[in-house]
Parts: C-alpha cells; sequence; structure tokens
C-alpha cells in the first residue's frame, strides 16, 4: 500500500463518521501520502484541552500549515511557541479559545535534519491535496462559521494557487462548498520576523485580522465571492 501511497491520498483511508474523536484514531493509520513515514504521529486537529471542551459550537476553525517538532512530539496541534503566541493574540482580539478549533492542512510533521535538529520543511502541493480529505472530514464535523487560514499554504490549498496573503489578509473569502474564508499571517511567520519592531507591527496586523474574524463570527460582516482557482 505504501508504494502506491503517492497518488492515493487520504481518502481510503477517512471514515465516513464524522466525530473528532474517530477521526483522529483514524488519521494515525494514514499512509496517504509518504509522510507518515518520518513523523512521530499524525496531529489532529482540538479544541483548546484547558478549555470546556465541545460545550459550545465552535465558531472559528483556524488551519495552519503542518505541526511542528513540539507538536509532532506531543500530538496536539499549536503547543510550541506558535501556539502560545496565538493564544495570547486571540484573548487580545477578543476570542473566546473554547470557539476555536485548531488544525493543519497536513497532519504529519515534514522535516530535514540539521545536526541533531528536526527542521521544518515545507509541504509540497501535493502533499497537502493528498491530506485534503482530512480537512474536508474535519469541516464537516465542526461546521464552523468560519475559517481563519495560518499563512500562504493554508491559504493556498484553500483558496487557490494564485491566492495572495500579503495583498488579501483580513478579508472574507468565499470558496465553493466551503464556510467563508479569512487569511492571515501564521504566528510562526511573526516569531521569525527580522527585527523587534517588524514582529510589533506584524502582530498588530495579525491580532487586526483576528478582530475581522471576531466580527464575522458573531455576524457582524459578510463575505465577499471569490472564484477558487485550482
Ligand atoms: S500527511 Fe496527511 S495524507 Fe500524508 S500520511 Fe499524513 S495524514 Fe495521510
Amino acid at each position: 500500500m505504501a508504494g502506491r501511497s503517492d497518488e492515493m491520498g487520504a481518502a481510503p483511508f477517512v471514515p465516513e463518521e464524522r466525530s473528532i474523536p474517530i477521526l483522529g484514531e483514524a488519521v494515525q493509520k494514514c499512509r496517504g501520502c509518504e509522510l507518515y513515514r518520518d513523523a512521530t504521529q499524525a496531529v489532529f486537529g482540538e479544541i483548546d484541552a484547558g478549555a470546556s471542551k465541545q460545550t459550545s459550537r465552535v465558531a472559528i476553525m483556524m488551519v495552519g500549515e503542518q505541526p511542528g517538532d513540539q507538536e509532532d512530539r506531543q500530538g496536539r496541534p499549536f503547543v510550541g511557541p506558535a501556539g502560545k503566541l496565538l493564544d495570547a493574540c486571540l484573548e487580545e482580539a477578543g476570542i473566546d479559545r473554547d470557539r476555536v478549533y485548531v488544525t493543519n492542512a497536513v497532519k504529519h510533521f515534514k522535516w530535514e535534519p540539521r545536526g541533531k535538529l528536526r527542521i521544518h520543511k515545507k509541504p509540497s502541493a501535493r502533499e497537502i491535496r493528498a491530506c485534503r480529505p482530512w480537512l474536508n472530514a474535519e469541516v464537516e464535523a465542526v461546521k464552523p462559521r468560519l475559517i481563519v487560514c495560518l499563512g500562504a499554504t493554508a491559504a493556498q490549498g484553500l483558496l487557490g494557487s494564485g491566492f495572495k496573503i500579503t495583498q488579501e489578509h483580513g478579508k472574507l473569502q468565499q470558496a465553493t462548498g466551503l464556510p467563508p474564508i479569512l487569511a492571515t499571517l501564521h504566528p510562526s511567520a511573526i516569531l521569525r520576523a527580522p527585527s523587534d519592531e517588524d514582529r510589533q507591527r506584524q502582530r498588530a496586523s495579525f491580532v487586526q485580522d483576528l478582530r475581522e474574524a471576531a466580527r464575522f463570527a458573531d455576524g457582524a460582516s459578510k463575505p465577499r465571492r471569490r472564484t477558487v482557482q485550482e
């Protein structure tokens, strides 16, 4: 099965039931692309474990790129430095953490060795496509009012390769078959900013985008139409 996996994608591994616990268990057996080989485990989406789990309707699904080193080891999304920054910015934007489901476009950690370190490697368009059935299943299970794409990889995966996050961030978009989408920076990009000044500017822009997301999730603004270029 692994030999044919590149062409196959995740679809044959996704169970029919749209329940996050069942999907999260099934994803561990996914061989839809080659990324499972070097990862510790698949990292599926979740509502923050510290919040009042599943008690209120999820308003926003946040989609990042892929798990990082710490996420891969712990088996949970956004538990590293980027996750801490995300939590702080959500609070600043007035978004309840327990109404946010966090996940990634790709469920296994792609990395390359540098000495003893495992360095993040950007997933390819083919790997993102292969993993898309899991994201679709999460959307069907969670039924968010809004998807927030964190970074260009997730945004281009859902809104097409021509999507330019630098020009379109913070604006509501609509893609066929999905809830409204708003794209913004990935918190990791803010952490990697070359200077304190850049970091503060990017953080302020990120929080502003999250405030726009909150306005929509509260029903105060409407998306505009956008045709996805696959
Ligand atoms: S990255 Fe996605 S498609 Fe590839 S093996 Fe992991 S879960 Fe399956």
